[in-house]
């Protein structure tokens, strides 16, 4: 009997090989269910004939073959295997992030989008008084005889009047299948383009048919937008499907409502609140070409399109981008890697690019195109340093930004404030002198561990006891950098007691239709204090923003996370970019004790593009990523020391294996104990990409066979991006 690798949704690293009984047909994508344990699961035919070696005796039988014809394309497939070895992470929990719910559960794909009642001849012919004696049938009727009905549009109430009708053949059913959008006759012309946008669109639009990323570098309001949109028209003319990521698509309808105005096409959107009917219906729109246009975020990577023509990733840069928990891949990494496969460019835009973006378009891996200007010609706001050490401070805000806060409400406007709860881990400063804690073997500030009593440097590992005096003035007045913030939020309130706080952050906005309801409420609100944090900087639009404070930069700029200054400077970059868009000119105020810190002038005098370039080499000197390849093994349990003496084994065990991977660790993490279980970690460091996967691998099948490795959590996450 012919055997096939099936992929399973279970957390296991390893394969499971069946047997297919005389008869049955599959091809490598389809959909099998197949025993497994006392249960049943539904699989993926993963590889027909596994040329390594399986035992055939003990091996089981597919049940049933439930697809004709694969699901997941070949191309789809190339690109989950290459997620799976990438990342480390377990075939078949990567198809779980792959694949709609309802497919995972076999349910079978929806024949035709959807399915109209209308009256039937005898329907029609039809009088009002037939139906007297039955009112619900005859409200029906009535309905049917304006227009059809959608399947959607029937009330549950009103299916026994429904089915009623049907069986006495006045209503008739009739099905719109699923078939390529209509392509437009011909592109859409859009705005007049400026030179740069001009060269830009020019470069993608020849780059059709074939494999090419760019990078699409343009402050805010260059017009990006305008060059995606510019450079899919053509596309829609020629029937292919493009694909537009983007972080957050609850803050950003606008994006979607101009791609839908612009193209007579259809546009749909994937994200996390639709149902999981909505997602499978979504799904086969892309797979059978219904869909000319998807915007989504992170997990729309993973549709299957007919005719991909194209991928657009918006915001390149932003961390959302990257899944946090159990799959952790980045969408903008693998969109690259998967326009790759369908051979078509793919255009990364952002207004901040990422570091590792940056550096692959200089090294000319991906194409340079730049937006050097407005396309409004609107100034970009001004930015403020407030100096925290030269005036009174109340609960994290100094005095000057109150009075600024209390001016612009009383003109009408609104506020913003941000609050960075990025890196737990505070630098420790001199309350008096602002003297920050340091290594004395590197050029970083000591991290401030509670748990041991500790100062821990995270670029080297060295650990020493934390000081009783500041190391300047002498002063005993010492802090974990940037406290003070934690009390801001209860106390805005009181300190503005005639105006509204509204909170927006992932807490506030997981109800469904919460996001979109605090929109609107800023949208149309008058004078309000608005908190966020990072999620708020990107692409929204708040018209009566005038003035936004960037609470605590400190924290980033004294941070273990070497990414931490990057994501300041991208931060205060699109929130400056933001503020006051419309008529009223912005400003942003940036509160830190350390004015004149390198970074912040950077930002501030020479902009973004230049602050990333001077940071890339910084990056190269220390060799971090992206000049050295990173993964960071993470583990945690009750007893503080066994993640340690784990992570020690495997130090222990590369030293041997790969002596030229840099070790750093274990060290606490900076979060070092979440939910009463003691976390630990381990940065593995490599000029090599294929010798640090290699040693990834010897790792995690060493620890398998250990017994301590069952006594606790581990994690690994390769190119992480929050440290
Ligand atoms: P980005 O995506 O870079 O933030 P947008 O594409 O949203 O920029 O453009 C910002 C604003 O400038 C929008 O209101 C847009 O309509 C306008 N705009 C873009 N390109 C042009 C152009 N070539 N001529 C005139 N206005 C433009
Ligand atoms: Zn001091
Ligand atoms: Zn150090």
């Amino acid at each position: 009997m012919p055997v096939i690798r099936v992929a399973l949704p279970v957390p296991l690293r390893q394969s499971f090989d069946y047997l297919l009984a005389a008869g049955m047909q599959v091809q490598v994508g389809c959909r099998v269910r197949v025993p497994f344990g006392k249960r049943e699961l539904i699989g993926i035919a993963w590889q027909l004939e596994p040329s390594d070696g399986f035992s055939s005796d003990a091996l089981k039988e597919v049940l049933e073959v439930l697809d004709p014809s694969p699901v997941l394309s070949a191309a789809l497939c190339q690109l989950l295997s290459f997620a799976a070895d990438y990342y480390h992470h377990p075939l078949g929990e990567v198809l779980v992030a792959a694949i709609p719910a309802l497919l995972r559960e076999g349910k079978a794909l929806p024949a035709h989008q959807s399915i109209h009642y209308q009256l039937s001849d005898a329907g029609q012919a039809l009088s009002a008084g037939d139906l007297a004696r039955a009112p619900k049938q005859q409200a029906l009727w009535q309905q049917l005889q304006q227009q059809a009905l959608d399947e959607t549009a029937i009330q549950s109430e009103q299916r026994p009047a429904l089915k009623a009708l049907r069986q006495k053949g006045l209503v008739s059913q009739k099905e719109k299948p699923f078939a390529p959008y209509q392509p437009l006759l011909t592109p859409q012309s859009g705005l007049t383009l400026t030179t740069d946008q001009a060269l830009a669109v020019s470069a993608i639009v020849q780059a059709q048919g074939r494999f090419q990323p760019f990078l699409l570098e343009g402050i805010t309001g260059s017009g990006k937008t305008e060059v995606y949109l510019q450079s899919i028209a053509p596309l829609l003319t020629q029937g292919k499907q493009v694909l537009v990521l983007v972080p957050e698509i609850g803050l950003t309808p606008q994006t979607l409502a101009r791609f839908s105005r612009r193209f007579a096409v259809p546009v749909l959107s994937w994200h996390s609140g639709l149902t999981d009917t909505e997602r499978l219906a979504c799904w086969q729109h892309a797979a059978t070409g219904s869909a000319a246009i998807v915007i989504g975020t992170r997990s729309a990577l993973f549709l299957r399109f007919a005719k991909l023509g194209m991928i657009v990733v918006d915001e390149e840069h932003d961390p959302s981008l990257k899944q946090q928990d159990g799959f952790r891949y980045h969408a903008r990494d693998l969109a690259v890697k998967r326009a790759a496969l369908e051979q078509c460019p793919v255009v990364l835009g952002s207004a901040t690019p990422s570091l590792e973006s940056l550096h692959n378009a200089l090294q000319g891996r991906f194409q340079l195109l730049q937006l050097h200007n407005r396309a409004s010609g609107q100034q970009l706001p001004g930015l403020e340093l407030i100096d925290l050490q030269q005036q009174p401070v109340h609960f994290g805000l100094a005095e000057s930004t109150i009075q600024q806060i209390k001016q612009t409400l009383q003109q009408g406007f609104q506020v913003m404030l941000f609050l960075n709860r990025r890196g737990f881990a505070p630098a420790l400063s001199c309350d008096e002198c602002g003297w920050v804690a340091d290594c004395q073997r590197c050029d970083a500030s000591m991290t401030w561990h509670k748990q041991d009593r500790q100062l821990n440097c995270h670029h080297c590992g060295s650990s020493r006891p934390v000081p009783r005096q500041c190391g300047h003035c002498g002063s005993t007045r010492l802090v974990p950098l940037g406290q003070g913030t934690e009390q801001l939020e209860a106390q805005l309130q009181p300190m503005f007691p005639d105006v509204p706080v509204v909170r927006l952050d992932r807490d506030s906005t997981r109800r469904k239709g919460s996001l979109a309801e605090a929109l609107q409420h800023i949208t149309e609100g008058g004078p309000q204090l608005i908190v966020g944090t990072q999620m708020l900087a990107k692409g929204h639009h708040f018209p009566k923003v005038t003035l936004v404070v960037i609470v605590d930069v400190d924290g980033a700029l004294f941070s273990s996370d070497f990414r931490a200054p990057e994501q300041l400077a991208q931060l205060i970059t699109q929130v400056a970019g933001r503020a006051g868009r419309a008529q009223h000119a912005g400003k942003v105020l940036l509160q830190s004790r350390y004015p004149d810190h390198g970074i912040l002038q950077d930002i501030i005098h020479n902009g973004y593009p230049s602050f990333a370039r001077l940071a890339l080499s910084e990056r190269e000197q220390t060799q971090l990523p992206p000049y050295q390849f990173l993964a960071l093994l993470r583990a945690e349990a009750h007893q503080d020391e066994l993640p340690q003496q784990w992570l020690h084994q495997l130090v222990a065990l590369a030293k041997v294996q790969a002596p030229q991977v840099q070790l750093l660790g274990p060290i606490r993490a900076p979060l070092e104990r979440k939910a009463g279980k003691y976390r630990w970690q381990l940065h593995c460091y490599s000029a090599s990409r294929a010798g640090l996967h290699q040693l990834l691998d010897q790792l995690i099948d060493a620890s398998q066979s250990w017994s301590l490795t069952r006594k606790l959590r581990w994690q690994l996450d390769v190119d992480p991006i929050d440290l």
